[in-house]
């Protein structure tokens, strides 16, 4: 009798959230998920589970050191070399294939490494509580990360870096779980925001970078410097005659730092590039994978959001309002919508069981 030997992965395969979304988890936040699932602390799993196979890649010795510096644990979510190291590794031990849209190690040749990634954590107390409300598995995304991403692009509203408990900031690097404070264990999620004003450009930026993420399982879009410097010479080419002086006056960028992304030297700060995308009305998507075709320049520009908006409605809080029983003894669907503040059929839209209390 012969058996097969079939493939097993040395640790539990769990699939990371929100791929192919802009609220994606980012790779510290799936460690942190990991960990618990083999009830070992984050920092064992990584140091006896991940760093044996990180000494495998050169110019890296972890080995020897038996754990990552402070600066390293920052880059776990990057687009360098110790985040690819990272997914190689935990790619390795699941089994599986999708842990790099964890990263940004996709947008390697597009992002530079300078002021990319914050050094303290931030999220939405809002996407927080929203999971924890439907019974999935809490994660931290990947957009909170990084460093320009001033809001959530779901709930429009301000992202936190401080505990609401104990006021203090945490890092990545002593992060226990996902959605709690290190410090004081306090719950980082809540169905309330602070209020805050923010300029047009916060709300393109996190938006655009939120399409950036959700974008990055789609292999059809091919990003890499090439395309990078496609873009820009197409830019350029287009509106100036290649005329570089004149164009890093359209786009008020010092001419010396635009010849060298034209001659392919660098390539552009993440803060410069969106401002060139917002200028010529280009997707970031578009931009860094090389598809310039109409572009025009003008001040105007189509992403950002109108400063009067409605105020977006909070479900889940609804959702516990009549769990909690506000709407029993109540005559019609009409009279408990008013109640609640809310539109009567988006009402029986998001809970088709209120549709029956105006037949009792
Ligand atoms: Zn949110
Ligand atoms: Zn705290």
């Amino acid at each position: 009798m012969s058996y097969t030997q079939h493939n097993r992965s040395k640790f539990y395969d769990i699939e990371p959230a929100h791929i192919g979304s802009s609220q994606c988890e980012r790779l510290t936040s799936y460690l942190c998920r990991l960990s618990e699932a083999h009830c070992v602390t984050r920092r064992n799993l990584i140091d006896y589970g991940i760093v044996p196979l990180l000494s495998k890649s050169p110019n890296e010795d972890y080995e020897k050191k038996r754990g990552i510096g402070f600066y390293k644990w920052t880059q776990i979510d990057g687009r360098g070399t110790i985040a690819s190291g990272f997914v190689n590794a935990v790619e390795q031990v699941t089994l599986r294939e999708d842990i790099r849209f964890t990263t940004l190690i996709g947008l390697q040749g597009v992002l530079p490494d300078k002021g990319l990634l914050r050094s303290n954590r931030a999220w939405c107390p809002l996407c927080l509580e929203d999971e924890r409300y439907r019974c999935e598995p809490v994660t931290e995304a990947l957009l909170w990360a990084l460093n320009l991403v001033k809001l959530c692009p779901v709930h429009d509203v301000p992202l936190e870096e401080y505990c609401p408990q104990c006021k203090k900031s945490s890092s990545v690097c002593n992060q226990k779980r996902n959605g709690f404070c290190p410090y004081c264990n306090a719950w980082l999620g809540a169905s309330t925001s602070r209020t805050m004003k923010f300029d047009d450009i916060d709300y393109y930026i996190s938006q655009e970078l939120g399409e950036l993420i959700s974008a990055m399982p789609n292999s059809r879009l091919m990003i890499n410097r090439e395309s990078l410097y496609r873009s820009i010479k197409a830019i350029a080419e287009k509106l100036t005659q290649g005329k570089v002086k004149t164009l890093a006056r359209l786009l008020q960028v010092p001419p010396i730092t635009l010849r060298g992304w034209y001659k392919g030297e660098h390539i552009p700060e993440l803060a410069y590039t969106l401002e060139i995308c917002r200028k010529c009305h280009l997707s970031i998507n578009d931009f860094f994978a090389g598809n310039v075709h109409d572009i025009t320049i003008e001040n105007h520009c189509r992403y950002i959001k109108p400063r009067n908006q409605r105020c977006k409605i909070n479900w889940c809080k609804i959702g516990r309002m009549i769990q909690t029983g506000v709407t029993s003894n109540r005559g019609s669907v009409k009279e408990v919508a008013s109640i609640l503040g809310v539109d009567r059929r988006a009402l029986i839209r998001k809970f088709p069981e209120m549709s029956k209390i105006s037949s009792k």
